[in-house]
C-alpha cells in the first residue's frame, strides 16, 4: 500500500524511529541554543543503540551526545574535522555505555534543508552505516518541535553520491519519539 493512503488511514509505519528521552532533547537543544548564540552552527555526535522492534522497524536510542566544542571539531570550507585523540575518547564512551556512532545534529540559521557540504560529508559515510542526521532550525530558537527537525537518513553510495532518505515534514513525527525511557548518559561533556 503507498505510504500516503496508509497515512490517511493512521497507519503510516515508520521504518526506523529515533528514540531520545524528554531530558536530553531538551538540554541538547539548550546546548546548540547557546553554541549557536553568536550566530554560528554548532551541533554534536549522537550515541545510540539501534534495535529491531519490528521486521521492517528499526527503533535508535539515543544514549549520549557529544557537542562539537566538546570534540575539539574545526570546521572547514568542505568539511568538519575532529580531532583523532577526541574522536578514540568518543568511541572509548560508546564501549563503555554498548553503543556505536549512530547519528549526529546541528543548527541551520533558517530552514532544514540539507546544504551541499551536509550532502557531501556525512559524518559516518560508511555506506553500512545508516547514520541519521538531524537538523534543528533557527540556530535552536523557540520551542523544539518534531515536524521542524530535519530528519535524513544516509542510505548507502552510488558512484560518487551518497544516497539519502529525506523525510517529508508532515510524517517527521513518526521518525522521532521525544520520550522514551530509555537508559542514558546524556550529554557527556
Ligand atoms: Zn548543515
Amino acid at each position: 500500500m503507498f505510504n500516503w493512503l496508509k497515512r490517511q488511514l493512521g497507519i503510516y509505519q515508520p521504518s526506523f524511529v529515533i528514540c531520545f528521552t524528554s531530558k536530553d532533547w531538551r538540554e541538547i537543544h539548550e546546548l546548540l541554543r547557546q553554541h549557536s548564540a553568536k550566530n554560528q552552527e554548532s551541533g554534536g555526535l549522537l550515541l545510540g543503540q539501534k534495535k529491531k522492534t519490528a521486521p521492517n522497524k528499526e527503533s535508535i536510542f539515543i544514549t549520549g551526545f557529544y557537542s562539537y566544542k566538546a570534540l575539539g571539531a574545526r570546521a572547514s570550507a568542505v568539511s568538519l574535522s575532529i580531532p583523532p585523540n577526541k574522536m578514540d575518547k568518543f568511541y572509548q564512551q560508546c564501549q563503555k555505555l554498548e553503543s556505536s556512532l549512530v547519528g549526529d545534529i546541528h543548527t541551520h540559521p533558517a530552514g532544514v534543508e540539507q546544504s551541499d557540504t551536509d550532502r557531501q560529508h556525512p559524518m559516518n559515510p560508511k555506506s553500512d552505516s545508516k547514520h541519521v542526521a538531524l537538523i534543528l532550525p533557527n540556530f535552536a530558537r523557540g520551542n523544539p518541535s518534531t515536524s521542524r527537525t530535519g530528519v535524513y537518513r544516509l542510505m548507502g553510495k552510488k558512484n560518487r553520491t551518497f544516497l539519502r532518505h529525506t523525510i517529508p515534514k508532515h510524517i517527521r513525527k513518526y521518525h522521532l519519539n521525544i520520550s522514551s525511557h530509555h537508559q542514558s548518559a546524556g550529554i557527556i561533556t
